[in-house]
């Protein structure tokens, strides 16, 4: 038996190497991150693991392996510590940001006179490299904060440029990136990550420490965490703090290992069921399954009479005089109305997924374009509740949690006009944009748009090109033989906006 590891760094491989006495393979007879192991890869886990547990594995065939390591996250709100460094670390991560910037545009405007002048490499070393060349004459106060203010305000830089220069070569989904402006501090939100250093969930399960910061008192108990790093089941990978709402929260970033992130012994109450689901803003979900059940999730009623506070404190705010006692207490009170608002958001988004992986064996959702979405709908207010309605965390968290459930999910092809459909008769619904009730052209049915569009995902089937396999009862008739719907005269207002993009 043959295994390949692959590690991040060619370092590491190197070090893998000596321990395992595996073979590093050479691409052009240079040496790459990955190492060839014989044998069973348990008995070269333990060596591999005290490197560093972000590897991936291969088989004999190149084909992946899981590596017994699943990635994830934990975020907790921790007390603001009296007379801290931290606002001085969020300013140091800013300057280092703005300076990588300067030095880059100027590289450029310098490339730009003289074609033979040798600009600083786009990359996290070189920029740091010259950083600690001019450190000392840009920011002679720099000893004052962690050092991984700086490299965490430069890796953020890089990681710009290169989503602008990916975007521009069209290798980048979704909207077009611009070039990096400057961060200024009202738009900017404080923040830095620490990567090296001591990073420590305490036995208290109260105290998180950081790199220079100290410790930090969280408002939760640190459990969920603490647990799986104090038996060794998860190694701590990096901590952001960060400043939201005017609070501060300490996010980190873990490998926990596979048996204790996905315990199979929870399987779907209902495995051989599939399920329709049609997001949308009157109510949240509406489910229908092959049993021809049906579950409405409606909005929570919390989060509706929240929002309408919302709206009516930002009227409020925009009446009154900056800098006055009043505006500063709307301010305030807004800023707590949308910390609730996208608590109760984030928190139904993960009921009804949590309910859908534990009773479903599949799941069949729709491709949302969210922003498509916002840009099609025209009224202001309308916009709003797309993205008040928290729409756009419900794919990944679903497909997160069903992965691990492993329970299947389809995802319905974005130009399927599963709210125009009569679902199993070949009319077409038609009513007002917006309207609940639509009346079908052929039958002259009326029926509810969720239900109907629950019903139309839940067959769904893409025969032409073979994506699902096919247990559905009813095909379409404007998808059947194209298998684009792009000139069958049913123009989806997805696809519509899609294309005005
Ligand atoms: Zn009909």
């Amino acid at each position: 038996m043959l295994v390949i590891v692959a590690m991040r760094t060619k370092a590491q491989a190197q070090r893998v190497a000596e321990l395992t006495g595996g073979k590093i393979i050479l691409k052009d007879n240079k040496p790459t991150c990955k190492v060839s192991l014989s044998g069973d890869f348990e008995q070269y886990r333990e060596d591999v693991e005290s490197i560093s547990v972000l590897f991936k594995l291969y088989d004999k065939a190149g084909k992946p392996v899981p590596s017994g390591w699943t990635l994830t996250g934990a975020t907790f709100e921790v007390e603001w510590p009296k007379d801290s460094p931290i606002n001085s670390h969020f300013g140091a991560r800013r300057f280092a940001y703005n300076w990588a910037l300067a030095t880059v545009k100027s590289d450029m405007d310098a490339k730009k006179k003289d074609a033979n002048y040798v600009s600083t490499q786009w990359t996290l070393e070189a920029l740091r490299k010259r950083w600690n060349q001019e450190k000392d004459a840009v920011a002679p106060w720099w000893a004052s904060n962690s050092k991984e203010c700086y490299a965490s305000g430069i890796a953020d830089l890089v990681q710009a440029l290169s989503n602008w220069s990916q975007s521009k070569k069209g290798k980048r989904k979704g909207k077009r990136v611009g070039f990096p402006k400057f961060a200024s501090k009202r738009k900017d939100p404080g923040r830095v990550r620490f990567t090296t250093g001591t990073m420590r969930f305490e036995d208290d399960r109260r105290t998180i420490v950081l790199p220079s910061i100290g410790a930090l008192r969280s408002k939760e108990n640190t459990r969920r965490v603490q647990r799986h790093l104090v038996k060794n089941n998860a190694r701590l990978l990096n901590c952001t703090l960060s400043e939201r709402w005017g609070r501060l929260f300490v996010s980190c970033q873990l490998a926990i290992r596979d048996k204790i992130a996905s315990p199979t012994n929870k399987a779907p109450s209902k495995p051989t069921i599939r399920a329709g689901v049609d997001l949308g803003l009157r109510s949240f979900a509406t489910v229908t399954d092959s049993n021809e059940d049906r579950i409405v999730f409606p909005n929570p009623a919390p989060l509706r009479a929240a929002i309408a506070e919302l709206k009516r404190t930002q009227r409020q705010l925009s009446r009154r005089i900056p800098g006055s006692h009043g505006y500063e207490q709307a301010k305030t009170k807004l800023n707590r109305l949308y910390r609730k608002t996208t608590y109760m958001r984030r928190e139904n988004v993960h009921q009804v997924t949590r309910y859908l992986v534990d009773t479903y064996g599949e799941v069949k959702i729709e491709d949302l374009n969210i922003a498509a979405m916002k840009r099609s709908m025209g009224r202001r207010a309308f916009r709003r509740s797309v993205s008040d309605a928290g729409l756009g965390a419900f794919r990944p968290t679903l497909t997160y949690k069903a992965q691990r459930a492993k329970v299947k999910v389809v995802v319905v092809d974005r130009f399927f006009p599963s709210s125009q459909l009569h679902h199993g008769c070949t009319g077409r619904l038609v009513g007002a944009k917006l309207a609940k009730r639509l009346t079908c052209d052929t039958c002259h049915a009326e029926v509810d748009r969720d239900d109907n569009a629950s019903l139309n995902i839940r067959d769904w089937s893409d025969v032409t090109r073979g994506l699902v396999e096919s247990t559905a009862l009813f095909v379409p008739r404007p998808l059947v033989g194209t298998g684009d719907s792009s000139d069958d005269g049913l123009t989806h207002h997805l696809e519509r906006a899609d294309k005005s993009s």
